[in-house]
């Protein structure tokens, strides 16, 4: 059975290794470097990104997690797209390999939180219902990224670059799996 990790620091965790369960992949937790042996791609949740790196740092887990990115597939969502970025704006960037700028709580507050259907490319069967909670935007993208959702506006809300995923919006707070069964399909 293939396996999936998830950092599990912070933030949604348990919620991606329940969507993974549904799409037949068994979720293993990522709290320290040993956690990442023998995994095939690895999902960094939402949360509270300043959280989730600081908690990284002290389990010794930065340069193993960019070790990991570096290879296998890793989707950050939210705060993990964050995690993911190569620059934030105005603030230090945490693991800096994705070619993406991103702003973080681009929409405002938690209140300002929605709910927006969403075309993304390479997602088959129609509007994608993506929830957004204090989400960031990427800003800026590299020449090797692929813009795959924007919003009307034309911010960028998903992208990918070869086999790393950084989506805005909280796929797993939905029922819908099939942002998780195009992840795994990069991780098979
Ligand atoms: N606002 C959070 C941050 O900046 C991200 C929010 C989320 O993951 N829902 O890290």
């Amino acid at each position: 059975m293939l396996k999936i990790g998830v950092l599990a620091l912070q933030g949604d965790f348990a919620e991606h290794a329940h969507m993974l369960r549904q799409v037949g992949v068994q979720p293993v937790e990522v709290r320290q470097p040993a956690h990442l042996t023998e995994l095939r791609g690895l999902i960094i949740p939402g949360g509270e990104s300043t959280t989730i790196a600081r908690l990284a740092l002290s389990a010794g887990l930065l340069e193993p997690l960019r070790d990991f990115a570096a290879t296998y597939p890793t989707w950050g969502t939210c705060a993990g797209a964050i995690f993911l970025a190569r620059r934030i704006r105005g603030e230090a960037a945490h693991l800096g390999v994705m070619d993406i700028v991103v702003e973080r709580n681009a929409f405002g507050r938690q209140i300002n939180s929605f709910t927006q259907p969403l075309a993304i490319n390479g997602i088959g069967g129609g509007d994608y219902c993506a929830v957004f909670i204090r989400a960031p935007v990427i800003r800026e993208a590299g020449p090797q990224v692929d813009v795959l959702a924007r919003l009307d506006d034309g911010r960028i809300v998903a992208a990918q670059q070869g086999h790393l995923l950084a989506s805005a919006f909280h796929p797993e707070l939905t029922a819908d799996t099939r942002m998780h069964a195009y992840f795994v399909r990069l991780c098979q």
